[in-house]
């Protein structure tokens, strides 16, 4: 709880994935892919395992 998790995006248009904190999540879904502006969703994301 409070800790800072990474979340891994994999646009579903471009195929790109980049690393994002969900602050930057809440900024793709409000504004789509940073490389080909796709509206992207919650499905997009995925937790980084970090061991
Ligand atoms: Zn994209």
């Amino acid at each position: 709880m409070g800790t800072c998790e990474n979340l891994q995006f994999v646009c579903p248009a471009c195929t790109r994935s980049i690393e994002v904190t969900e602050s930057v999540r809440d900024a793709l879904v409000e504004s789509g892919c940073v490389i080909c502006g796709t509206d992207v969703d919650d499905g997009a994301f995925a937790l980084e395992k970090t061991a």
